[in-house]
């Protein structure tokens, strides 16, 4: 169990952690909530004035700019919408000064928004190369876990380096797994998505076909959900109303998971198949027929809401 006076690893002469968290968006506002709820003495930081206003609301210490949010931080939180935001939130630009430079010595950077593998090494190497230490850790779980903190960390660090977050992870969510070296959390994540972007066209491809051809739903989730068709994409998020009630397709196919991070995760994924050379096909479908639905009305509805796209291009 976390106690408030838990020193970060390396810093021996620090009782209590302070954490800067930045980026008080879906995800990061209510993160930071609930580690200022365990007793860590957060300050918070958005660009967005309505983000600073709602973490207020929510009785959550704020700076008036990010350099002085990080100023006298052990942790500096970052969840941010890209991996450019935060890279140039670490260098700085004209607007804003550079974290790392505005940061003491040994700071602890850790990284919670999704971005490339390659920006992840990068942001890693930028704040070793000034003496901090950096570690990534995206998580999935969504906003109703980020409030509820029950998300999934996965986090690529140091053995070190990861034993010094993992407490204040636990509080943010409850599996938090080490994969490996900075990166290696990134990489496991668009690794994860991008089987779940395939296995939901999938099986939504699976259901269209079965009406085709006289199947009720319940018929191909019974025999599927049992038989090695089985995936959580068919058993967890059903994308036809009905065999799993609690699936986003008996509500209209409200998010869950929205078509926009998919096709966001899955362009990831692409950007890596690219530089890997990986002889991936499928992967790189999955990026275009998401980028697609996201495009054309899906980026705020429900990932599974793919099967109607494939309904509605389907003849007769
Ligand atoms: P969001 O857009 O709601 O929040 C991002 C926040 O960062 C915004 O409030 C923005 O103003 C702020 N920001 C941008 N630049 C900043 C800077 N330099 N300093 C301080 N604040 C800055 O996005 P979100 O849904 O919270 O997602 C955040 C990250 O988490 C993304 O990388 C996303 O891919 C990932 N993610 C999101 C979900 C989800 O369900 N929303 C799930 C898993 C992962």
């Amino acid at each position: 169990m976390f106690e408030p006076t838990t020193p970060i690893a390396g810093h021996g002469n620090v009782k209590t952690s302070q954490v800067a968290f930045l980026g008080l968006g879906h995800m990061g506002g209510p993160m930071a909530i609930n580690l200022a709820k365990a007793g860590y003495a957060v300050t918070g930081f958005d660009v967005m004035p309505a983000a600073l206003e709602n973490a207020q609301a929510h009785n959550l210490a704020t700076a008036e700019s990010a350099a002085e949010a990080v100023a006298s931080a052990d942790v500096v939180i970052t969840m941010l919408p890209s991996g450019k935001h935060l890279l140039d939130a670490y260098l700085g630009t004209d607007a804003q000064a550079g974290l790392l430079h505005a940061a003491a010595p040994g700071t602890l950077f850790l990284d919670c928004s999704t971005i490339n593998v390659d920006e992840a090494r990068e942001a890693a190497e930028l704040a070793a190369a000034v003496g901090h230490r950096a570690l990534d850790a995206p998580v999935s779980g969504g906003v109703v876990g980020a409030e509820a903190g029950t998300l999934t960390f996965m986090v690529g660090a140091r053995l070190k380096d990861f034993e010094a977050v993992k407490p204040m992870l636990e509080v943010m969510g409850n599996r938090v797994v080490h994969c490996g070296e900075p990166g290696a959390g990134q990489a496991a994540k668009i690794c994860n998505n991008m089987i779940l972007g395939v296995s939901m066209i999938a099986v939504a491809e699976a259901f269209v076909l079965g009406e085709k051809l006289g199947l009720t739903h319940q018929a191909l989730f019974d025999v599927a959900s049992a038989a090695s068709g089985q995936c959580w994409a068919l058993t967890t998020n059903c994308p036809v109303p009905g065999p799993v009630p609690a699936s986003p397709a008996n509500r209209d196919y409200q998010p869950g998971f929205a078509g926009a991070l998919m096709a966001k995760d899955l362009k990831l994924a692409l950007n890596a198949i690219d530089r890997t050379g990986v002889a991936a096909r499928l992967g790189p479908l999955a990026a275009e027929i998401y980028g697609r639905f996201a495009a054309k009305g899906g980026a705020g509805r429900d990932f599974s809401g793919i099967i109607t796209d494939i309904r509605s291009s389907s003849e007769h």
